[in-house]
């Protein structure tokens, strides 16, 4: 059964460093088995309702500031309408009203990673909207229903950020050690998500050191980690990297499952 994956994206230019962290994305796709498609939850969608990106050549959307050698970059991997509606099936067999949307992109929390992870473009790639008016809960929710794709050989990827805090990033240099309250809630996660202590996962606003300095609202970049979860049925994870960029960004990856 295909393992689930959070992944923290960091900053579009990470596609031109080599830090370790973009040394890791680049060796994920040899450290899992190879998906016959990806479903990516990106912290760069974000909608009132669920919304599953349907076109067959999703175009790559440069939604950044950023050097000029970054617009020259594209992720030509195909897009799979059937797979979007086998999506929409889930959620409805859940629940949960979706929607196809056909002429949505692939943005640049999909591509940048997936592009360092499978650079051959090749694995059909099916985005899905974060629902920032909702919670953690909901989004595992939602990733349980994605969950019986994994037997499809169907990688369910969350990308966002395990700490993401773009208030305060002002100041750190690219490789600063992070400040305290950011280790402290990436050490709190790590714990809590190897532990497999869902409960606690979800209401993480209640349990966590300097939850809302870590995840300013509405915190979009930590749902799609609850997706990835859900469809991992919530086991034990492993955190697979370990990392900080700019002080305020953890860049910690997560695995459920045997990868
Ligand atoms: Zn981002």
């Amino acid at each position: 059964m295909m393992p689930t994956l959070f992944i923290s994206h960091g900053p579009p230019a990470i596609a031109l460093m080599e830090n370790p962290t973009a040394v890791f994305l680049r060796a994920l796709g040899d450290r899992l088995p190879r998906p016959k498609a990806v479903v990516c939850a990106s912290a760069h969608w974000e909608a009132w309702r669920p919304l599953v990106s349907a076109g067959a050549a999703p175009v790559t959307i440069h939604d950044f500031g950023g050097p000029p050698a970054l617009f020259n970059l594209r992720y030509p991997a195909p897009g799979s309408p059937a797979l979007a509606a086998e999506i929409l099936t889930l959620l409805a067999k859940n629940g949960i009203a979706g929607a196809a949307a056909p002429d949505r992109g692939l943005d640049h929390g999909a591509w940048i990673p997936l592009m360092m992870a499978f650079p051959d473009a090749g694995i059909p790639v099916v985005q899905v909207s974060v629902q920032t008016e909702t919670d953690a809960a909901w989004h595992y929710r939602f990733g349980e229903a994605l969950a019986p794709l994994r037997e499809k050989d169907i990688l369910v990827m969350g990308s966002g950020g395990a700490v993401h805090n773009l208030d305060e990033i002002g100041g750190y240099p690219l490789d600063a050690p992070p400040p305290d309250y950011v280790s402290r809630f990436d050490e709190w996660l790590a714990a809590a998500a190897t532990g497999g202590e869902v409960e606690v996962l979800l209401d993480y606003r209640k349990h966590a050191p300097k939850p809302d300095r870590c995840h300013p609202y509405p915190a979009e970049h930590f749902l799609p980690f609850f997706v990835a979860m859900g469809a991992g049925a919530g086991a034990g994870a492993r955190r697979i990297h370990q990392g900080f960029m700019y002080g305020t960004l953890s860049m910690a990856a997560y695995l459920w499952g045997e990868a």
